[in-house]
């Protein structure tokens, strides 16, 4: 049985026993152990069914540890950790020789963050090592945003859900990688580009279709529920086209009347981004509870958060079967 409970010394005694808790942070919950203990590692990529070459995030709780993790900070990544940390920016740097390679993937890069949420803070302040915390869900599924849904995927694999409620984000960290000196972006999350612009000027963003990407956030399907979804830009056309099916929508900002519809949900009735970022994941699970025969997700204005809620809603789009 799974414990969910708000008690950090309770997590502190598991990751202390080489164990995995459930961690909140303000993207999304992950799944968190000792990024010394292989044994805690291994467990981490066995319970998720994650491949070997999906590399995972160290947690942190204060830069001046960061020293520690990595052995080189460009002058850029240090203006973005001072700016941005804590906060859902994960810098990918290179690593000190102390971090094993499982959880670099083998790479000379590690990923590095501190997560924006107190009782993870509090939790990583009261340990002697970081946390590894990938996402708590099975690879390619629905990201976690509540201790439930973490439940829901793993009753009985884990000992323990830390539970810091709704995650604020609620989409995952955006991450920063380097070329030289100069940053790109691995993958789009919860910290808008242009944020990132106003504080190390313009960015590029390599988001190319590989199969061991630099980042697999970036793998074409992921973020994924298992009942078939569309991105579309008219969601009156979408439905109407699809109006003999079993239809869910998931609008941006207001209901549709058509009855061809048995399931909807809005993400923002004031189109506010950072508030349909924080809803995304719970709708889609949701979406994906009602058994329909299509979710039609209609497509957010392409900048700031909207950007990459289109990012993760295209991964969502991606049929198993045409990869
Ligand atoms: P998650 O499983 O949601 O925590 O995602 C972790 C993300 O960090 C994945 O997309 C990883 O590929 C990425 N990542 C971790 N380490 C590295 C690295 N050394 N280089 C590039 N991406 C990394
Ligand atoms: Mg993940």
């Amino acid at each position: 049985m799974t414990i969910i409970s708000k008690d950090i010394s309770k997590a502190v005694t598991i990751l202390n026993a080489e164990a995995l808790v459930a961690i909140p942070t303000e993207t999304v919950y992950g799944l968190a152990g000792n990024i010394f203990s292989e044994k805690a590692i291994k467990s981490i990529f066995e319970t998720k069914k994650r491949p070997f070459f999906n590399p995972l995030i160290v947690h942190i709780p204060s830069v001046e540890l960061l020293p520690t993790i990595v052995s080189y900070v460009p002058k850029k990544a240090q203006q973005l950790a001072d700016a941005l940390w804590p906060g859902p920016l994960t810098l990918v740097l290179p690593k000190q020789s102390i971090i094993p390679d499982i959880i670099t993937a083998g790479k000379e890069t590690v990923a590095v963050r501190i997560p924006n949420h107190q009782m993870a803070l509090d939790l990583l302040n009261q340990l002697d090592f970081p946390l590894a915390a990938p996402s708590a869900n099975p690879f390619g599924s629905i990201s976690p945003t509540t201790a439930q849904h973490v439940n829901d995927y793993f009753k009985n694999d884990i000992q323990m859900v830390l539970d810091g409620g709704s995650c604020q984000r609620g989409i995952e960290s955006t991450i920063i990688g380097f070329e030289g000196d100069e940053p790109i972006i691995y993958r789009l999350g919860s910290t808008p580009i242009e944020t990132i612009e106003s504080i190390v000027g313009s960015i590029q963003i390599k988001n190319k279709k590989e199969i061991t990407p630099d980042a697999p956030g970036m793998l074409e399907r992921h973020y994924a529920p298992k009942t078939k979804t569309i991105l579309v830009d008219n969601l009156s056309e979408a439905i109407e086209k699809n109006r003999d099916k079993r239809i869910g929508v998931l609008a941006i900002n207001k209901l549709s009347d058509h009855q061809a519809i048995a399931f909807q949900i809005v993400l923002s009735k004031s189109t506010d981004t950072q508030e349909a970022a924080s809803k995304l994941y719970d709708a889609l699970h949701q979406l994906d509870k009602q058994d329909l025969d299509i979710i039609i997700a209609e497509r957010f204005p392409d900048f700031g958060l909207g950007k990459s809620i289109n990012d993760r809603l295209q991964r969502a789009t991606v049929n198993v079967k045409s990869i």
